[in-house]
């Protein structure tokens, strides 16, 4: 028999492992607990279950196959899904006809065709080389230019353009891909002329989109990179991350740097878990993804604390959103590539050589500024105040408030009065709070059916507690559960598998399970005696209207009889 492509990806992909890509998990019993990467929490009720392979989130109701979580953490279509795994798996799909590919598979081909081209003139052309002689003069090695896929861009207007074109994409695609220019006149021209270019990777290492930068000449803009496009957001990309997960989840650390050079310089070295914010300072986005790789953040830059820089926002929106910073003490204003290059042990040192971001802030605002003075008192109180407030363990900030009162000779309560005046800007944007979610409301007997259900495979036996002329009485989807329970055949996998796992999950001790499938079934024809009682008065009214005394009559006898019943 011939299995279809996704019989096939999902024969070789384990669900643990593709979901392990994205976020981290613990294990719990024969399943995986997470925080949930689609609403946030800090309960986690996310799980994955190997058995099954399905992963579902008891807080928002999320849950399926690796398809659909792909789809869901992409924010893809389920072509697209298929495509990203079909890749991991090594499966291969059917040439599509061109036609049927979506938009955004085509804009994924544009930018793979152009970092070819990149780096095929890097390796060949006579300014290539001059680039890559660049590279590696600034410490980055032949196999760094490899993995990172460097290349080089033509001082030419239409170079990349003509080679896109020459294989059959049209020039609004191209533009469409950030590519290329559309000028006044409408013509287009490349928008990577005379630079070294680095391709921008997403979680999966498909191209999105390029950072070029100068490397001779400082008369034009040192750096020009991608505009947004379908592929490329650069709010929500951190340079270096597609291959820096693993690494962050097994060292438990994120190394964050300002520069892609000094990504690039740092996983050279063995420190394989820096990635870079792309420019930009860091966004909620962002911070979300790091959360599912690890807690714990190590910058690697230069920080102004008294600044209101964009790189200082980012930071403090970390420090709010409960992240454990570190800041890595660099040597005086050296970078971290600058540092690699002259010698690569010196920066396994500096890694080790860190302070907590508290720390960090009160040596820095009291080193420049005298605490004896007023003016002095205000300027380093202005500056940590904000910082404390920030933390969100209560005995962590007394411990930090106390600490600044010392230090400034002031009483402990005049700092704790200032600190209530503080108004923290992520506080008047409301920033990701704990989300609400409201899921499908299930009805009183769904509920109980469900609860009844996930009782019967907690421990299978008790299936013979119920009378099979009953299972019509419950919800079509339960009911077909029940129905194959009772022939001890399989059911379909939905809601089955949801069941099975809720089951797994579901604490419950064994000698309350029987009384608690009593109760279930009690409730359950309480409700169904109920909806008779008001279909037969609804039947006794018309019965009225209509002068059907012997209708009536025999109505009234079932309604006792059933109102009886209930009342047992
Ligand atoms: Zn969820």
């Amino acid at each position: 028999m011939i299995s279809s492509p996704i019989d096939e990806i999902k024969n070789r992909l384990d669900i643990v492992e593709v979901i392990g890509s994205y976020i981290k998990f613990k294990k719990a019993g024969a399943n995986y607990r997470a925080l949930c990467p689609f609403h946030s929490e800090k309960t986690p009720s996310f799980f994955v279950s190997p058995a099954r392979q399905i992963w579902h989130c008891f807080g928002c109701g999320r849950g399926g196959d690796i398809f659909g979580f792909v789809k869901e953490i992409e924010g893809v279509e389920f072509g697209d899904a298929l495509r990203i795994l079909a890749q991991k798996a090594g499966v291969e799909l059917k040439r599509q006809r061109p036609e049927l590919k979506t938009e955004r598979q085509r804009l994924y081909e544009i930018c793979e065709w152009a970092t070819r081209f990149f780096e095929k003139q890097l390796a060949g052309s006579s300014s290539g080389k001059e680039a890559k002689k660049y590279l590696l003069s600034r410490g980055i090695t032949e196999e760094s230019i490899e993995k990172w896929r460097l290349g080089y861009s033509p001082d030419v207007w239409q170079s990349l353009s003509d080679f896109l074109t020459s294989k059959g994409y049209k020039k609004e695609e191209i533009e469409k891909a950030g590519l290329s220019i559309k000028s006044e006149k409408g013509s287009f021209y490349d928008r990577f002329r005379g630079r070294i270019v680095f391709p921008i990777f997403d979680l999966n290492s498909q191209v999105v989109g390029f950072s070029g930068r100068i490397f001779k000449s400082p008369d034009t803009a040192k750096y020009v990179n991608t505009p947004n496009t379908l592929l490329y957001d650069k709010s929500r990309i951190l340079y270096g991350l597609d291959k820096a997960k693993v690494a962050i989840r097994k060292k438990d650390a994120c190394i964050l740097v300002e520069g892609n050079t000094d990504v690039i310089m740092s996983h050279q070295t063995g420190s394989e878990n820096a990635v870079a914010t792309s420019g930009t300072a860091l966004t909620p986005f962002q911070l979300k993804i790091l959360k599912r790789y690890s807690n714990n953040l190590l910058i690697g830059f230069d920080m102004d604390v008294a600044g209101e820089t964009a790189t200082k926002r980012g930071i403090d929106l970390a420090q709010t959103q409960g992240f454990d910073i570190k800041v890595i003490r660099l040597p005086e204003g050296k970078d971290p590539a600058e540092i690699i290059s002259k010698n690569p042990k010196e920066w396994e040192k500096t890694l080790t050589s860190t302070v907590s971001i508290l720390d960090f802030y009160f040596e820095t605002a009291f080193a420049n500024r005298d605490p004896k003075t007023p003016e002095g008192k205000k300027e380093i109180s202005k500056i940590l105040l904000p910082v404390i407030k920030r933390i969100p363990n209560e005995i962590e900030k007394s411990y930090w408030v106390q600490k600044l009162a010392k230090n400034l000779e002031v009483k402990e309560e005049d700092v704790e009065a200032e600190l209530k005046k503080v108004k923290l800007e992520e506080d008047i944007y409301g920033l990701e709070p704990e989300e609400t979610i409201n899921l499908p409301q299930k009805s009183r007997k769904e509920l109980l059916e469900e609860r009844l259900l996930i009782l019967i495979l907690k421990s299978p036996q008790n299936i013979n507690l119920i009378d099979e002329g009953k299972v019509s009485c419950f919800s079509p989807p339960y009911q077909e559960v029940l129905s194959k329970l009772i022939k001890k055949q399989s059911p379909e996998p939905e809601p089955f598998n949801y069941l099975s796992l809720k089951a797994e999950i579901e604490e419950i001790e064994e000698k309350d399970i029987l009384p608690d499938i009593q109760f279930c079934l009690k409730e359950i024809q309480c409700l169904e005696i109920k909806k008779r009682l008001d279909q037969i008065s609804q039947e006794i009214k018309k019965a009225e209207e209509d002068k059907n005394s012997q209708k009536i009559e025999e109505l009234t006898r079932e309604f006792t009889k059933l109102a009886k019943e209930i009342s047992l």
